[in-house]
């Protein structure tokens, strides 16, 4: 007699198509995730894991099994599931009032579904706003080298992980790379004004590829995927100089920092910077629904509207399940609670505690050659040796984030990210982290460095 979940798994291995998981292991089966509350997952055996990943990708901010949030989106379905098109409706209206809120400059918002399709978005404005006022010139986009902005073709086009694109080209035209800004690992080791010479570097790509060619740039405010990388000091305000000395539109792209993960509502909010654009996803609705938004302001919604003798018109552009209400039912429930619960203020007090225990465990193991991060935000990098930072090989990465989750602990690390650079731990815990279960993270990863490292 089998039983069903045994039934259930062997579907998994035989049928189900994994991301981002090699043939191999899918084949021997995977372990099945069967339950969840809080910050704390159960498999099909029964085995409790702490889940300092946020669902492995940065997404369950408020926690898991929030009846609050699934009675929400019933009650939505049940009433009305959905309508695509030129009809109002009700959350997607009040969800827009409340994000629109905590982020002051802000004034549309534009749903679909995922980080991906947002990003994508935010680029066919650029493209449309190129066409309508520049005759179709200002159509390229800059992105940075190590920021992720997605999965499909024009998103991943955007995407500065050489790793990550290996495989997929050819790619969109009209993306073109900068450099990064990691202080880590910088390209001017001499220089104490890294921040400046970042963001300059960006105006020499503008330079170089002519102004009047260049509509925008998206930027990861804190860059994730890449490996947890905070900006240098003057960045920000001197990338904004650029973009207004050029008529350039400034992206944030806020899919993993958005919405209260590191410490305040928005990423770019730690920094004296407004963007144009600003997409976000995961932690919009903790995985409750699928949902993102592309926000502008005012001005680039104005630049596509219809105007007299226009044959262009306004933003020709839908997304089927943008129209679907269980997004805005859930965001709003979630938003309750991140603001019932002071969750944004959680982040920022355990994030620090967080960071200041891994700055105490960079102290005891040499292994770890930086530590960064903000709010409940952060990573380390792992070096074989601190004067040269040459990364740890991928393996060592893989063996401490598989001793802490045999320990009871799943942490993030970066992932055929940037060539070299697959020596990046991340924990991001969902907001509602206590002292005692950051104890906890800390505690098994300083276990596991020690088993891993000697
Ligand atoms: N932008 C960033 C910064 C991301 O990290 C991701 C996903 N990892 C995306 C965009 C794409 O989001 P999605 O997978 O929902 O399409």
């Amino acid at each position: 007699q089998i039983n069903e979940l045994d039934l259930l798994k062997t579907l998994d291995r035989d049928h189900v198509w994994h991301h981002l998981t090699p043939g191999a292991a899918a084949r021997k089966g995977l372990p099945m995730f069967v339950r969840g509350e809080g910050l704390r997952l159960w498999d099909s055996e029964g085995r409790e894991y702490l889940d300092a990943s946020a669902g492995g990708v940065w997404v369950t901010n408020v926690g898991y099994g929030r009846t609050e949030i699934a009675d929400a989106v019933r009650e939505q379905l049940a009433q009305l599931n959905f309508f695509a098109g030129s009809m109002g409706n009700a959350p997607a209206a009040a969800f827009a009032e409340k994000l629109l809120d905590k982020m002051p400059g802000m004034s549309r918002v534009y749903y679909s579904n995922s980080g991906s399709e947002a990003n994508e978005k935010a680029f066919k404005m650029v493209r449309q706003i190129a066409h309508k006022h520049h005759g179709g010139r200002k159509s390229k986009i800059l992105y940075r080298e190590r920021d992720y902005h997605g999965t499909t073709l024009a998103a991943l086009s955007a995407t500065g992980q050489a790793e990550r694109r290996a495989q997929f080209g050819p790619f969109v035209p009209g993306f073109v790379e900068v450099p990064h800004c990691c202080e880590y690992r910088t390209q001017y080791p001499e220089s104490n004004d890294y921040g400046i010479r970042a963001a300059d570097a960006i105006e020499e790509v503008i330079l170089r590829e002519g102004p009047e060619t260049v509509g925008a740039i998206i930027l990861e405010p804190i860059t994730a995927g890449g490996g947890i990388i905070t900006p240098p000091e003057g960045y920000w305000p001197r990338v904004r100089e650029i973009c207004d000395r050029y008529d350039i539109l400034l992206i944030m792209d806020e899919v993993v920092c958005g919405v209260g993960r590191t410490g305040k509502w928005f990423g770019y909010q730690h920094y004296p910077v407004q963007p144009d654009i600003v997409t976000m996803a995961k932690g919009l609705a903790s995985g409750y629904a699928a949902i993102s938004c592309t926000v502008t302001t005012e001005r680039v919604f104005d630049l596509l509207q219809e105007e007299a003798g226009d044959t262009l018109g306004y933003f020709r552009d839908i997304s089927t399940f943008g129209g679907c209400l269980a997004g805005p039912a859930a965001a709003l429930a979630n938003m309750k609670i991140l603001e019932e619960e002071g969750l944004v203020e959680n982040s920022q007090r355990m994030g620090e505690y967080l960071l200041a225990g891994l700055h105490a465990l960079k102290e005891k193991h040499p292994v770890i050659g930086d530590v960064r991060g903000k709010g409940l935000f952060a990573g380390l990098e792992l070096v074989q040796d601190r004067m040269t930072k040459t990364p740890v090989d991928e393996s060592v990465a893989i063996a401490i984030a598989g001793a802490c989750k045999q320990m009871g602990v799943l942490i993030g690390r970066t992932n055929r990210s940037f060539e070299g650079f697959n020596n990046i731990l991340n924990f991001s815990p969902a907001l509602t982290a206590t002292a005692e279960q950051i104890d906890q993270i800390l505690t098994t990863l300083d276990k596991a460095i020690s088993q891993v490292c000697g």
